[in-house]
């Protein structure tokens, strides 16, 4: 479903900083993998070159067959098909949360406005909120947009979902909530790749666990093996820290 080969990118900040050194990971369909690993080692920059919200300056980005960062890939098709859920929720804060679920539907997918609708409120079912449907983001708790924010994402029928830090700015009490949804996602089959801090979810949903340092993959295994015996001693600290 998606084949990342040899990844790189530089920032020119303005001296050079190498964000993605080499960054190969392919992800089988149904797949879920959660990458984990320090603050700056590059797993943010590398969500955003799976969708080309950030253009990798070396490398190939394969989604189901299709290589996004050919020109003339149809970048806001290829958006649709990928899904991204931020830290920061993001939603449109002068539309209304059924809004926010139909109107990239109706601009991107060119469904009307009936049909749209009723995906949405589908969609917010799933995710326990359909009565929240006239309600604007800021009378949301964190909980519940970042849940809005899944559901709209899910709206454009994406191929995959890419998951950014999704429970890093929620209180603690609203993370299970939003985990909740991403295991049943998972569940279901979507395939996913998840930047997490949650060793919960990751020893329970993910299917490999994917460990980032300075820009490099530099451990790549199931669960099992990653909470258990990590090769890397990089990774061994960073576990030893978190956990
Ligand atoms: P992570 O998500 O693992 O915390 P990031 O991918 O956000 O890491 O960042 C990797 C490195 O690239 C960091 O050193 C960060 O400061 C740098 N970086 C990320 N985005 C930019 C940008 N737009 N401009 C300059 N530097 C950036
Ligand atoms: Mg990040």
């Amino acid at each position: 479903m998606i084949k990342a080969k040899n990844l790189n990118k530089i920032f020119y900040t303005p001296e050079p900083l190498h964000a993605l050194s080499d960054v190969s990971l392919d992800v089988a369909a149904g797949e879920v993998v959660v990458v984990i690993g320090p603050s700056g080692s590059g797993k943010s920059t590398f969500l955003r070159c799976l969708n080309r919200l950030e253009y990798a300056d070396e490398g190939e980005v394969w989604i189901e067959g299709r290589n996004i960062l050919d020109p003339a890939c149809d970048i806001n098709k290829v958006r649709a098909e990928v899904g991204m859920v931020f830290q920061s929720f993001n939603l449109f804060p002068h539309m209304s949360v059924l809004e926010n679920l139909t109107m990239a539907q109706m601009t991107v997918r060119g469904r009307n406005r009936s049909d749209s609708e009723s995906k949405a409120m589908g969609l917010l079912k799933k995710v326990g909120i359909s009565d929240k449907h006239g309600v604007y983001p800021d009378q949301l708790s964190g909980g519940q947009q970042q849940r809005v924010a899944i559901a709209r994402a899910l709206a454009m029928d994406p191929k995959v979902m890419l998951f950014d830090e999704p429970t890093s700015a929620l209180d603690p009490e609203m993370v299970g909530e939003v985990l909740d949804v991403m295991k049943t996602l998972a569940r279901e089959g979507m395939t996913m790749v998840v930047v997490t801090h949650e060793m919960g979810f990751a020893r329970e949903v993910a299917d490999r666990v994917v460990f980032m340092d300075m820009g490099k993959i530099i451990e790549e295994g199931t669960p099992e093996h990653f909470f258990t015996s990590p090769r890397h001693e990089r990774a061994r600290n960073f576990l030893n820290q978190i956990l």
